[in-house]
């Protein structure tokens, strides 16, 4: 790839509840392929944020599994940046059912720490446009969560 042309992107990332125990393990996974983090939290999504968050798979089969999944302990989100970095990300996770990403791709993040097709270890945003949405559904750019910021002198 070339530095010069590849265009720079963010995206979405989240660490699932079954894989927040391995939260370490996947983060230098993230370090190690280049892309930065820059910028992260843990929280814990109640239904309705599940709900919005995973907006479009309404009225599919699995979204009451999914949002059950979902809902069931806290979730690491963060923003990656970097060059290609929807792709990039996607393709560090492996297929969405972690046993066809063992058999397809085994050094995947879904083969190594995802159990199953729902608990599947981690998100990622699926295009430049959805990065957006949910940048924005986790970390809100403008309204009240701003004023919940913490602020340098929080940390004195
Ligand atoms: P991806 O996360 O790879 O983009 P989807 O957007 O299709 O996959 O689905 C969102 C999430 O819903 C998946 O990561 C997985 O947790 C769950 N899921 C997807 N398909 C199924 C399925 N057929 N059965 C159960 N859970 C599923
Ligand atoms: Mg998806």
């Amino acid at each position: 790839r070339n530095r010069l042309t590849m265009k720079k992107e963010k995206t979405l990332g989240m660490i699932k509840p079954d894989a927040v125990s391995k939260m370490g393990s996947i983060l230098d996974l993230i370090y190690l392929s280049g892309m930065k983090i820059t910028k992260l939290k843990m929280c814990h999504l109640n239904r309705n944020e599940a709900f919005e968050f995973y907006q479009e798979h309404q009225g599919k089969p699995f979204l009451d599994n999914l949002l059950s999944y979902i809902t069931s302990g806290p979730v690491v989100a963060f923003e990656l940046m970097g060059e290609g970095t929807v792709g990039r990300w996607r393709e560090l996770l492996g297929p969405t059912d972690s046993a066809v990403a063992r058999k397809e791709n085994p050094t995947s993040i879904r083969a190594r720490f995802g159990k199953d097709k729902t608990m599947n270890a981690c998100h990622g945003s699926d295009g430049v446009a959805s990065a957006a949405r949910e940048l924005e559904f986790f970390f809100p750019s403008v309204g009240p969560s701003r004023k919940n910021t913490a602020k340098f002198d929080d940390c004195t």
